[in-house]
């Protein structure tokens, strides 16, 4: 796992070329002793899909200097829990949760860091803000003083064909181009997983998220 986590961090830095590239470690369905080895190894950024299930692993790593991000959809009835436990939510994708969320981010922490999910290209998908509502919700985030808008997050539908990927990702550059005008603090464009991180860097992401490449397979999702 540690030898994992070390190639994938060479080859990010090596698609890179320069820029600075994270690497999350998606890390859903693993339990917390896989997270602590590599946490000590130095990965500093851990995502999750499901609020409960990472509470119980923050739990146990509370010693660990760990920044929680969530990566699966939220729910309005989870925003206090994830505004009072996780760094960072990937996946805001619709104006009613930005309230919330600010209510319940506790005043001890910082700004929440949030990424807008775009659906750049999934039809079959319900997650996910239409490219055409990205800055309607990005005005609403920004307004808020509990939320710091970090930039956007993608995840294409899963395409055989690279070009087909390949459009996606730079859709994805087009729109987060044009909210780095509108807001000139955004700096994050979080794309890219195990199968193609290589192309999504190529196409201008800041972070890519890696699971199976890092871990092993999954064996339920
Ligand atoms: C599971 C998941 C990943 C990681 O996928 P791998 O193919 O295992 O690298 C990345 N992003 C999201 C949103 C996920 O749900």
């Amino acid at each position: 796992m540690i030898a994992a986590w070390r190639s994938v961090v060479g080859r990010v830095d090596a698609a890179a070329a320069g820029r600075k590239v994270e690497v999350l470690a998606v890390s859903k369905t693993r339990p917390a002793q896989q997270i602590r080895a590599l946490a000590e190894a130095g990965q500093r950024s851990f995502g999750e899909n499901y609020v409960q299930e990472a509470r119980g692993k923050q739990t146990g790593l509370s010693d660990c200097s760990i920044e929680w991000h969530l990566i699966g959809p939220l729910q309005s009835n989870k925003c206090s829990v994830v505004a009072g436990h996780f760094d960072w939510l990937q996946t805001l994708d619709r104006t009613k949760l930005v309230p919330l969320l600010a209510r319940h981010r506790p005043e001890a922490m910082p700004p929440l860091n949030v990424l807008i999910q775009v659906n750049i290209d999934d039809e079959s998908s319900k997650a996910g803000c239409t490219p055409d509502q990205m800055a309607g919700l990005a005005e609403a985030v920004a307004r808020e003083p509990r939320l710091r808008l970090r930039g956007l997050m993608a995840i294409p539908a899963p395409a055989p064909e690279l070009n087909v990927r390949r459009r996606a990702f730079e859709n994805m550059r087009i729109l987060f181009q044009a909210l780095v005008r509108q807001h000139p603090g955004v700096d994050t464009l979080s794309m890219g997983m195990s199968d193609d991180f290589e192309l999504a860097i190529a196409e201008g992401a800041t972070m890519v998220r890696v699971g199976s490449l890092l871990f092993g397979p999954r064996s339920r999702e």
